[in-house]
């Protein structure tokens, strides 16, 4: 009979080396003390790789998070995490939501009645995206029933938010909202907005783009739930964003958002020269770090060794390796997301 878990365990495998995945979902509770090989020669050769000289605004995040994993990953660039349920979920969950948005513009731009806002034929249509969002997932199988059951979960919640996105709709209408200035308050003006710096060396995608008056606002979505650690790293990665559509596409930005999906709250916070600061500083500290020939020292989140990629050449990994994550199918139960 086939090991189904040798299996899945070949199958995850074979994702290491695919272009998602720059930070781990959260992973298995680490094992605190255990020691994983270190590197040799602990100090890399000059002529290694350093990756890109560019900066992304999730590089700033990841500096937060762990500026070991920003090293490793300098050294090692064909290294990704290996996949994980979260993972496959965070980009099923960032893809339905950018043709649901793009749908829902539609229908806004062009409803001539209110019972066009949402109806059941909208609500059809809305479904048949997501379900086929999930369908296209080339790897989510692999995970079996806690896929299904996450499936289930997140085409309700995602549904839900959808709702509740109509009801704010009507009262645009109610309000004599119409067309472009019902689809702008009710749906980002953009979705995978993209800017790069050349100053900077900064580039990135921005998951939402929301037009506040004159005002812009980026968004950036996050399936796992918020904890002390990411907090914080995720607000520097909205705020590069905000940065970038500042001083590359002169946007006037006022406030940023992370949106935490699965627990349904968000985190609004005012953008300003503070943040530009923090942001040139944060850039320059990630050049810092993937340029420093030692290993940088701090105090990863425990969060972010669950599925490190470096957690077998890491010396302060408290992480179990991905063979023990992989026997281990509760992991898969947890799918914490990007
Ligand atoms: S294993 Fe943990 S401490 Fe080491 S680089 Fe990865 S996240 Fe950082």
């Amino acid at each position: 009979m086939t090991n189904s878990k040798g299996l899945r365990r070949k199958s995850l495998r074979r994702f290491r080396s695919t272009k998602f995945a720059k930070v781990g979902a959260k992973g298995p509770t680490p094992r605190v003390g255990r020691l994983i090989k270190a590197p040799e020669p602990s100090n890399p050769p000059p002529d290694l790789p350093l990756g890109s000289d560019g900066v992304s605004p999730t590089d700033l995040r990841l500096v937060e998070l762990c500026p070991l994993q920003l090293w490793h990953a300098a050294r090692w660039p064909s290294e990704t995490a290996a996949p994980s349920l979260g993972l496959a979920i965070g980009q099923i969950v960032h893809a339905a939501r950018e043709a649901i948005s793009m749908e829902q513009r539609g229908i806004y731009l062009q409803a001539e009645s209110e019972s066009k806002l949402w109806n059941e034929d909208v609500e059809a249509r809305l479904r048949a995206l997501i379900e086929s969002t999930f369908e296209r997932h080339y790897y989510l199988h692999v995970f079996g029933d806690p896929a299904a059951r996450a499936r289930s979960e997140w085409t309700g919640r995602l549904l839900g938010m959808e709702r509740g996105r109509a009801d704010r709709a009507r009262d645009a209408w109610n309000l004599g909202l119409r067309g472009v200035d019902l689809a702008n308050a009710c749906t980002p003006e953009r979705t995978e907005a993209e800017w790069f710096d050349s100053g900077l060396r900064m580039h990135g995608f921005c998951d939402e783009l929301w037009r506040d008056g004159t005002k812009s606002r980026p968004v950036e979505l996050k399936t796992s739930p918020p904890n002390d650690a990411n907090r914080s790293a995720n607000r520097y990665q909205v705020a590069a964003y905000a940065y970038l559509a500042q001083n590359v596409e002169g946007l006037v930005v006022s406030t940023c958002e992370v949106q935490y999906l699965r627990e349904g709250s968000s985190d609004r916070f005012r953008f300003g020269p503070a943040w530009e600061g923090k942001v040139r500083r944060q850039a320059h500290r990630v050049m810092l770090v993937r340029h420093s020939l030692d290993p940088p020292t701090g105090a990863p989140s425990p969060q972010t060794c669950g599925w490190c990629p470096f957690q077998q050449v890491c010396p302060q990994s408290a992480a179990p390796s991905v063979d023990d994550a992989f026997a281990s199918l509760k992991v898969f139960d947890d799918f914490g997301g990007r």
